[in-house]
C-alpha cells in the first residue's frame, strides 16, 4: 500500500511538473513514534504514530488496534490521509497509529491499560493543534473516550478537541457513525448529475456491509434512486435483481449474528453467491467498502460495472485502476469517496474548540457542502487536463500541499 501511495503522488507531481526535491517532501513523514507497551501483567505491544504532514494544519488520522499492523501500513495510511485532507479542503493533515494486538484477546481491563498507555507515550507530541488521532480497525468511541481522558489528566487540556470519534455523550458528534457512507452516495450522486444520470434506477453492488457498506446502503435506498441489487461480507453475497435487496433486512441478519447468506434462506429470488462473483455481477456501480486490493490483475479484466466507487482504501490496485480507467470505466477514488469520515471527524474537532453542539442536520448540510466542492474540483481538474478522477484528485491535494 505504501509503495502505491507513493507511486500515486510522484506520477501525478512529476505530471504537474515538481522537481526531486518537493516530491520528496511530499512523500517523506514528519515524524514516527515507535515505542512498546507493556500492561502490569507483564504482556507488551508494539506501538506506533506516525505524523506525516502538518503544514495545512494538525495531523489527523486514525488509531488501528490489529494483529497485522506494521510500520509501512501506518506510514502508508498517514501518507493518504493528508492526501484525503488536502483533496477536500480541510485544514488538517495526515497522521496515523496502530498497535500491533488482536484486541478481542484482551479482557475490558487490559484494553483500557493499553489504550490509556499508548496515550502515555504520545502525550507530547498529539493534542488538539498537534495531533488529533481517531478511531480506525478495532478502535471504538469508548477507546477514544479512554485516550481523551487519559490526555486531559496528562496535560490538563479540557476542549475535547484532543481526539475524535468520542461517544455522544463525551464530545463526539451526531452524524459521526453514518459519515462515511453518507459521504459515499453524496460523491457518487455528484459524478452522477455530471453524466445526467442521477435521475436513473442504476443498479449497485456492494462489496462489505460493515459500517461504511451498511451506511452506504441504507442512505442510497432512502435518498436516491439507486437500487442496491447485492451486498457482501467476508463470508459470501447475496443478489437479487429483481427485487433489490432491503437494507433493513438485511442489517437484520447481521446483527442476529448471521453471515449475510443467510438472507437468501427461504427466498427462491435471493441468489447466494461468492465473494469473488460479486465482483463480476453485471451491474451499473460496484461499491468496494471493505478491504484493500479488492480489485487487482488477477480479476480486473471481468469487472462488468461502468463505475467503481472505492469507499475502502486502496481497494483497486495501481495496475488495476490504469486497466478500468483504459475501459472507461469511472474510478471515483478513496481520497474523494471515503473523506466523509474525515470531513465530520474534522466538524467534531471544531465543535469542541468552539465548545458547541450542533444538530445532525447541520452536521450532514457541512459535509454535503465540502464533499460537493471537492468532487467539483476533481471533476474540473479531471476534464481540463484529461486525467482519471484519481489522478486530478492527488493533483488537487498536492497544489494544497505546496501552496
Ligand atoms: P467494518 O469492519 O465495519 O466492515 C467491513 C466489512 O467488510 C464487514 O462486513 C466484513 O465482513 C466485510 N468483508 C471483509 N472481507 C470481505 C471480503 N473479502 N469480501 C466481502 N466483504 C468482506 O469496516 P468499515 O468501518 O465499514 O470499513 C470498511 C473499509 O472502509 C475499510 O477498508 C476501512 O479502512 C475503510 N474506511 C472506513 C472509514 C470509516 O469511517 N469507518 C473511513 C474511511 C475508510
Amino acid at each position: 500500500m505504501l509503495e502505491t501511495a507513493q507511486n500515486t503522488i510522484r506520477r501525478a507531481a512529476e505530471k504537474m511538473g515538481l522537481d526531486d526535491k518537493t516530491i520528496e517532501e511530499l512523500i517523506k513523514t514528519k515524524a514516527e513514534h515507535i515505542f512498546e507497551i507493556e500492561l502490569e501483567n507483564g504482556k507488551k505491544f508494539k506501538g506506533y504514530r506516525v505524523q506525516h504532514n502538518n503544514k495545512r494544519g494538525p495531523h489527523k488520522g486514525g488509531i488501528r488496534f490489529h494483529p497485522d499492523v506494521d510500520l509501512d501500513e501506518v506510514r502508508a495510511l498517514a501518507t493518504l490521509m493528508s492526501f484525503k485532507t488536502a483533496a477536500v479542503g480541510i485544514p488538517l493533515g495526515g497522521g496515523k497509529g496502530g498497535v500491533v494486538v488482536d484486541p478481542r484477546e484482551l479482557t475490558e481491563e487490559e484494553l483500557e491499560e493499553l489504550s490509556r498507555k499508548y496515550v502515555r507515550h504520545l502525550a507530547d507530541y498529539i493534542g488538539p493543534d498537534k495531533d488529533v488521532p481517531a478511531p480506525d480497525v478495532n478502535t471504538t468511541a469508548q477507546i477514544m473516550d479512554w485516550m481523551v481522558d487519559e490526555f486531559e489528566q496528562i496535560t490538563g487540556d479540557t476542549t475535547k478537541a484532543s481526539f475524535t470519534g468520542k461517544s455522544l455523550g463525551k464530545g463526539g458528534s451526531l452524524g459521526r457513525e453514518a459519515a462515511t457512507g453518507r459521504g459515499g452516495v453524496i460523491a457518487l450522486t455528484e459524478v452522477l448529475k455530471k453524466r445526467g444520470k442521477a435521475d436513473d434506477e442504476l443498479t449497485v453492488a456492494v462489496q462489505g456491509f460493515g459500517n461504511v457498506g451498511y451506511f452506504f446502503s441504507k442512505i442510497a435506498e432512502t435518498d436516491t434512486p439507486l437500487k442496491i441489487v447485492a451486498v457482501s461480507d467476508s463470508k459470501g453475497a447475496v443478489y437479487d435483481p429483481e427485487n433489490g435487496i432491503n437494507i433493513a433486512r438485511a442489517l437484520d441478519v447481521k446483527r442476529h449474528g448471521n453471515a449475510i447468506s443467510a438472507y437468501g434462506e427461504g427466498k427462491r429470488e435471493v441468489e447466494v453467491i461468492s465473494n469473488a462473483e460479486l465482483l463480476t455481477l453485471d451491474v451499473d456501480i460496484l461499491v468496494l467498502a471493505a478491504l484493500d486490493n479488492a480489485i487487482t490483475e488477477d480479476n480486473m479484466k471481468d469487472i462488468k460495472a461502468r463505475m467503481v466507487l472505492e469507499l475502502a482504501n486502496g481497494p483497486v490496485s495501481e495496475k488495476a485502476h490504469d486497466y478500468l480507467v483504459s475501459k472507461h470505466v469511472t474510478v471515483i477514488p478513496d481520497i474523494i469517496a471515503n473523506a466523509g469520515g474525515v470531513v465530520v471527524s474534522y466538524l467534531e474537532w471544531l465543535q469542541n474548540k468552539q465548545n458547541e453542539t450542533w444538530d445532525e442536520d447541520r452536521v450532514n448540510k457541512k459535509l454535503e457542502r465540502i464533499m460537493i466542492s471537492a468532487v467539483n474540483e476533481m471533476h474540473r481538474r479531471s476534464e481540463s487536463e484529461n486525467i482519471s478522477y484519481k489522478e486530478a484528485a492527488f493533483e488537487v491535494a498536492i497544489a494544497e500541499l505546496t501552496r
